[in-house]
């Protein structure tokens, strides 16, 4: 399959990356590395990167705007996106040639051809990993090595989750070899803002625990984003912190947004929460899933199922 998506990459003139909205670091790391990959190592061809600019993530630099005419003869090729209706930028379909390269479970197969690896960290390995084994084909430089490895510390928490394997080490230990300032940039990352400082206070003062301690979470409204001046985007800072209590199995953060649905964003330290999730218009990873809940008998609902799930988790570590 990869031949092919190298022989498509060089058979077209014009290269169009999408990935997912709401990016994170793992879909603008691997879009906007595989941008710098295919210029580099194709400086005829034109090469774009679309969707939404997000300015929470301006390290990895803007996109591009795209007519819908550039379509006609382009391949596409969309990172991290699992499910169509989450591609940022729907014209994704109107190119010649559509290549799907992702890490997600493969629930919602698309494109004419696919390469679909959920055992990797994330999409940036996934591609860091074919660019530095093709290197007679494809070539890697300094801002791809820095946006690949932007979005595999993202993914991992910083190496933190167990998707982290030898390989992710050994890859990451590899793009340090090129020249850009990871520390500075790690450091930044970790920097807030005094509101999303309040805003951990505030997770912090207000999470709930339920089954027995093995579930935490924690609802964010509008009118409290209002009053510190954040928009729904900016919280994702937060989203670890219900898991840091000790006893804690499953969590969840509600985010309440402008058009009044709440987001969730579910996250795992042992038993699969996306069958979960998929119940609650979501879907995502094993141990870090994301839904939507629509009323609060459904958010308590997810939080009865999440319990279940968590208990039963803790009874099985209990008897093993
Ligand atoms: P998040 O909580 O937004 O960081 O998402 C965690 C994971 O779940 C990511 O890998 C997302 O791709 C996935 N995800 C988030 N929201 C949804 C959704 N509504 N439907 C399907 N997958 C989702």
């Amino acid at each position: 399959m990869l031949d092919k998506i190298l022989a498509a990459i060089e058979a077209h003139d014009t290269i169009i990356i999408h990935r997912h909205v709401r990016p994170d670091p793992d879909a603008l790391g691997s879009q906007m590395g595989l941008k710098a990959v295919l210029e580099e190592t194709y400086p005829h061809k034109y090469i774009y990167a679309v969707g939404q600019d997000d300015d929470s993530l301006a390290e990895f630099g803007d996109m591009d705007d795209v007519s819908d005419d550039t379509y006609k003869q382009a391949l596409v090729i969309v990172n991290d996106s699992a499910n169509r209706p989450r591609i940022d930028d729907q014209r994704y379909k109107k190119g010649a040639t559509l290549v799907k390269v992702d890490h997600h479970p493969n629930e919602d197969p698309y494109g004419d051809f696919m390469i679909v690896e959920p055992s990797i960290s994330s999409t940036s390995e996934l591609w860091a990993s074919i660019v530095l084994r093709e290197d007679n084909k494809l070539q890697m430089n300094d801002e791809a090595a820095k946006c690949f490895f932007l979005g595999i510390v993202g993914d991992t928490g910083r190496f933190l989750y167990d998707n982290t394997t030898r390989d992710t080490m050994h890859i990451a230990g590899e793009l340090l070899n090129y020249d850009f300032p990871a520390s500075d940039l790690m450091q930044e990352s970790n920097t807030q803002t005094i509101s999303q400082a309040r805003l951990q206070a505030y997770v912090l003062q207000n999470m709930k625990l339920s089954a027995q301690g093995t579930v935490n979470s924690v609802y964010i409204s509008q009118d409290l984003l209002q009053s510190l001046d954040l928009t729904a985007n900016e919280t994702y800072q937060i989203v670890q912190i219900p898991g840091t209590i000790e006893g804690v199995i499953t969590w969840v953060t509600f985010i309440e947004q402008p058009d009044g649905k709440v987001r969730c964003r579910i996250r795992s330290k042992g038993p699969a929460i996306n069958h979960i999730a998929a119940q609650h218009d979501g879907g995502g990873h094993e141990k870090a899933s994301g839904a939507n809940v629509y009323s609060s008998e459904e958010k308590d609902e997810l939080l009865a199922q999440l319990g279940e799930v968590a208990m039963k988790y803790r009874r099985d570590q209990f008897f093993d």
